[in-house]
């Protein structure tokens, strides 16, 4: 009996390292890029213990829960802390990292989240990543929730440690991703004692063991499943056009905040520029006495295909996200999002115009 997910053959070295170079492809990147066998925590984690330690002192800015998580391994790997935290609706600016770095020359490293799913908001990289060069830190970045929703350069940035994950704005698997390294992050990670090797969390095992033999001889065997459908969706992405996936998102995006607008209800925005929105998710504040865990909850028992999902942790009393991401980011599901919020929201405050904000979904579209 055969089953489409079973009695695979082994992934061979030629084809993973294939799929290593239609990620580096979709990055713009001449850099090494890496695919992790886990989850987007996977490389996040390997690439601060490799590259920072007791020697280090890091800039770690702060505009959502994943900007936390880092200052917590760095700090864990001995790193000495600055925290640059803006509140997480806004985004930080280039001329505050540039005063965060003039005030501490000694910082070495600078992580940063380039979108923020959990919070909705995006981080101007492109002059930030000027700033960081100046200054000659190593440039960490989660780009993992921004991939596919808008450009990720880590070339053009001066990025040397660029995180993706497949499973937001590139529509695919969860369990793998990857990360690209430039010649400075792998001789900062050589030169430090207390980096992982011969560990899962190694960076370094993937240089020498496979990069460095010419990519011929894989470290162990590759779960099969997560890596084709990862090249499924990087087909599908090149078949599309990069720049098409990242206009769609942008479009539902901006879709999603001006009919959220138009919907009235006490809805709101949760990010409040618009520049400084992200495009893979849109975030909206819950009006005073509606609480949004319970808004969502009663959104998605009538329609549990939507993407809409309430903020983690004390977020989840007043924000709502619209994961307008992957095979999300189409006009249809910003509009059924906006009715069936505008159903939940009905009666128990201001008034809503669920047709006012589909129209203003549809103009905003573009
Ligand atoms: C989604 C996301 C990740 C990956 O985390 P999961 O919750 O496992 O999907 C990492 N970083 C950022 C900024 C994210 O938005």
């Amino acid at each position: 009996m055969t089953h489409p997910l079973l009695g695979l053959p082994p992934l061979s070295a030629a084809r993973f390292a294939s799929i290593e170079d239609r990620v580096a492809r979709l990055l713009g990147t001449a850099q090494d890029v890496v695919i992790t066998q886990g989850e987007a925590l996977l490389p996040l984690e390997g690439a601060i213990r490799g590259a920072a330690g007791p020697g280090t002192t890091a800039l770690n800015v702060i505009t959502g829960p994943y900007g936390q998580t880092f200052g917590d391994w760095l700090r864990d790997c001995g790193a000495t802390v600055v925290d640059l935290s803006v509140p997480f609706h806004t985004a930080v600016t280039a001329e505050q990292v540039r005063e965060a770095l003039a005030a501490h020359p000694e910082i070495d490293f600078v992580s940063l989240v380039h979108a923020e799913a959990a919070t909705g908001n995006t981080n101007p990289v492109a002059e930030i990543g000027t700033v960081v060069r100046e200054h000659g830190a190593l440039f960490y970045l989660d780009a993992v929730a921004s991939v596919g929703a808008e450009p990720v350069l880590p070339d053009a940035w001066g990025v040397d440690l660029c995180v993706i994950g497949a499973q937001k704005a590139m529509g695919g698997p969860a369990g793998v991703s990857a990360i690209s390294v430039s010649e400075r992050a792998w001789a900062r990670m050589a030169a430090n004692p207390r980096a992982p090797r011969h560990s899962y969390l190694s960076l370094l095992d993937w240089k020498e063991r496979w990069i460095d033999g010419g990519r011929r001889a894989l470290l162990h065997a590759p779960a099969q499943l997560e890596m084709l459908a990862l090249e499924a969706c990087l087909e599908r992405i090149e078949a599309e056009g990069l720049e098409t996936v990242t206009a769609r998102h942008a479009s539902a995006a901006a879709a999603t905040r001006a009919g959220a607008l138009a919907l009235g209800g006490g809805l709101e925005p949760y990010v409040h520029e618009a520049a400084q929105a992200a495009p893979v998710a849109t975030t909206l504040r819950t009006p005073p006495g509606v609480v949004a865990s319970e808004l969502v909850a009663r959104v998605l028992a009538e329609d549990p295909g939507l993407p809409l999902a309430a903020g983690g942790g004390a977020l989840a009393k007043d924000m709502i996200r619209v994961n307008h991401y992957g095979p999300a980011a189409t006009v249809e599901t910003v509009r059924s999002s906006l009715t069936a919020l505008g159903a939940a929201l009905a009666g128990r405050g201001p008034a809503v115009d669920p047709q006012a904000a589909c129209r203003a979904a549809e103009d905003a579209w573009g």
